[in-house]
């Protein structure tokens, strides 16, 4: 169980409109990311689904049940935070056995239970220890285990890793997928990490505005963006767009034109697009030095070498750095200095005066 059904939510704080109608299904057992902007409205989101903040209009449904009106402890969803919410007074023990407490469970198997969570994440030597004496990571985990003792029937997460350093982050991300796995729930995670996003979803939910701006696969977001908004969000650096014009439409997709030169993006062309003003996008780590079907010639104002590849950043329109290349990270390149770049037709995106995505 754990199917969870979210029917023309829609929610403001006062005048403010924070989310705009959203409807969204996540499956039994799905782990789904959502993703924005800051002020998007992700938390707002799912503090509803906890039950944390009302609902103004629309439907919150947790396997077949309307549950707006339900407290959070009664919708069966357990909620990890950001800041751990421990209490620093009770023992690791304590602090996972605290919900079954709540409940009254008997001691036998509240003991079992409790042990259970501690060694599916590896706490069975800290049950005894206070949390000032754990590390971030350590502590985290505590949550998550004062959230797997109640068996929920869907696991929300708020930005539960953010307050960890780069590389136990990357520990912890492996341990939420092999904890997804082991459990088989549903959970639905908020962030902003981006590689959190890609690694740890089946599917990720990207918000805009309050409203959803796609959802699909993490590489199906990567390779097919519906729209200019999802396509500059998913991948890093951004994906670069540049104003390019119509020619016409030809059975191998849409002829543009970008400064001069010509080539056909293999998208579904749209009857009377001829002279249109459209949007390209070429991905920084498709573009490369050996040729392309058009070529451009920028002078780096911004060269990064991170050893494995080396990023030049570059101005198209003489005011900001609005165009990046990925490169190898053996290239010679110099700031300043001219440098020739090739973009394939195959690797383009192409997008309407709306910013919706042709068709791949
Ligand atoms: P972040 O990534 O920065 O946490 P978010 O996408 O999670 O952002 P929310 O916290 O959901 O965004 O907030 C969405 C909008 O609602 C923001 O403009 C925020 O200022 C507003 N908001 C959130 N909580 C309240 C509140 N209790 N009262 C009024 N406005 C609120």
């Amino acid at each position: 169980m754990g199917q969870l059904n979210i029917n023309r939510v829609q929610k403001f704080f006062g005048q403010f409109e924070v989310l705009k109608s959203v409807d969204l299904e996540v499956r039994e057992g799905e782990f789904v990311v959502f993703v924005g902007p800051s002020g998007c409205g992700k938390s707002t989101l799912l503090r509803m689904i906890a039950g944390l903040e009302d609902t103004t209009r629309g439907d919150i449904v947790i396997d077949g049940v309307r549950v707006n009106d339900l407290p959070p402890v009664r919708r069966g969803i357990a909620m990890v935070f950001q800041s751990y919410a421990l209490y620093p007074h009770m023992t690791v023990f304590e602090n996972i056995a605290f919900p079954l407490r709540v409940e009254g469970m008997e001691e036998g198997k509240l003991r079992q239970k409790v042990e259970d969570a501690a060694r599916i994440l590896h706490l069975e030597q800290r049950l005894e220890q206070k949390p000032g004496m754990l590390s971030g990571g350590q502590r985290q985990r505590v949550a998550i285990g004062r959230a797997i003792v109640r068996e929920p029937k869907i696991f929300l997460f708020d930005e539960p890793l953010s307050n960890l350093d780069a590389a136990l982050r990357a520990d912890m991300r492996i341990e939420l997928a092999k904890l997804h796995k082991r459990l088989k729930a549903t959970m639905i995670y908020v962030t902003h990490d981006q590689v959190e996003a890609m690694t740890m979803a089946d599917r990720i939910v990207v918000m805009n505005a309050g409203g959803i701006a796609q959802t699909g696969a993490p590489l199906e977001l990567y390779h097919k963006p519906a729209n200019l908004f999802v396509a500059g969000f998913i991948g890093n650096p951004k994906m670069n767009f540049m104003p390019v014009t119509c020619v016409s439409a030809s059975p191998d997709g849409v002829v543009i034109d970008y400064a001069g030169q010509r080539m056909t993006v293999p998208v579904e062309p749209r009857p009377g697009m001829e002279g249109q003003n459209l949007t390209l996008g070429i991905r920084p780590e498709h573009i490369d030095l050996a040729g392309g079907d058009i070529t451009l010639t920028v002078r780096p104002t911004v060269i990064e070498r991170l050893g494995a590849e080396t990023v030049a950043y570059a101005s198209l329109d003489g005011e900001r750095e609005n165009f990046c290349a990925t490169l190898s990270g053996s290239v010679g390149i110099r700031a300043e200095e001219p440098l020739t770049l090739g973009i394939r037709a195959a690797d383009c995106h192409l997008f309407d005066a709306d910013g919706e995505a042709f068709e791949r």
